[in-house]
């Protein structure tokens, strides 16, 4: 745990078997209520993590208070085990539609079906799932965060950033007289966010980009994210962001060149990945999906911009570049 600002911690919370090594949360104290942004996984490791951290800080749950970035069991799974009968949790309007309109996994593993997972390795698939291993088991109460909605911790004044495209509702925390950007997934250091699509109408990487320039006008001196180290270039890790995307879009676009029409799961065995492995078969399965809800992503946005034509074969959609 560092005390990265007068009362503002960071608490690494453990996530085994994971690339993202450990969940950021951190904890503003104030002697009025204190606020605690993100909380892990719904496994022990994750409780037993956050436990001692509070403790340490004496922190009393009956006087505090949750934000929650996005839906993802990293940061969500945990809050319902650890919230008091007084405690808020701030939340997105569009997340928490999703998780009330959840009708589980079977839409995604019949998308991702459609676009060439393989149907023996869907199953695997889904059993490997962080979301559906360590998701919460029930919803406390959510307290929906209108538009502009300021929340006040002591002497932090923390503004609402929405920055869809990680999640449909993805939302940050900035503190403008301190500089402050807490980014949850929408920005992170040495990875980048995984930005997936697993619907026919979204485009969650336009979503994402445009995401990036919104806050590119912020005024940031540190970043405190949702994974790995605190950074401060904020305005050069944004640039470097959107490179990342537009060279992506690019090799997406050079792959379908190269012989015929190509399934988003075929894209994505040919796109390079920084996971340690030897080869694409070799890939965990649970990043074989992160990568093909990725290389969708990628598809449906130049699909967007009128540079893919779409086929569909025995139900499975495949893409060509148009010429
Ligand atoms: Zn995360």
């Amino acid at each position: 745990m560092d005390e990265i600002r007068p009362n503002l911690f960071r608490l690494p919370i453990p996530l085994p078997e994971s690339p993202l090594k450990y969940l950021n949360a951190y904890v503003i104290k104030s002697d009025d209520r204190n606020l605690i942004v993100d909380t892990g996984l719904n496994r022990r490791v994750c409780l037993e993590a956050m436990q001692a951290g509070l403790e340490a800080l004496h922190i009393d749950i009956t006087r505090t208070d949750f934000f929650i970035t996005h839906l993802h069991a990293d940061h969500f799974g945990l809050v319902h085990r650890l919230v008091s009968d007084t405690s808020r949790i701030y939340f997105n309007r569009p997340d928490a539609e999703l998780i009330e309109s959840w009708e589980g996994f079977d839409p995604m593993i019949a998308f991702a079906g459609r676009n060439g997972f393989p149907q023996d390795e869907l199953r695997a698939a889904l059993e490997a799932h962080p979301g559906h291993k360590f998701g919460s088991s029930w919803v406390p109460e959510l307290k929906l965060l209108k538009a502009d909605e300021t929340i006040q911790v002591g002497a932090y004044c923390f503004q609402c950033i929405e920055t869809p495209g990680h999640t449909l509702g993805h939302t940050c925390l900035y503190e403008p007289s301190e500089k402050i950007f807490i980014a949850g997934d929408h920005m992170l250091i040495d990875i980048t966010p995984n930005i997936q699509c697993w619907e026919d109408t979204q485009n969650p990487l336009q979503s994402y980009l445009a995401s990036l320039d919104k806050v590119s006008r912020l005024d940031v001196d540190i970043v405190l994210p949702g994974h790995r180290r605190v950074f401060t270039h904020f305005d050069r890790r944004i640039q470097e962001l959107k490179r990342h995307h537009q060279n992506r879009l690019e090799e997406v676009a050079h792959i379908l060149r190269t012989g015929a029409p190509q399934s988003a799961f075929e894209v994505a065995s040919r796109m390079t990945w920084d996971i340690k492995s030897e080869s694409w078969d070799a890939f965990p399965i649970a990043q074989k999906w992160f990568a093909t809800g990725e290389a969708i992503a990628h598809l449906r946005f130049l699909e967007k911009e009128n540079r893919l034509e779409r086929h569909t074969k025995n139900g499975v959609v495949t893409f060509s570049v148009k010429n």
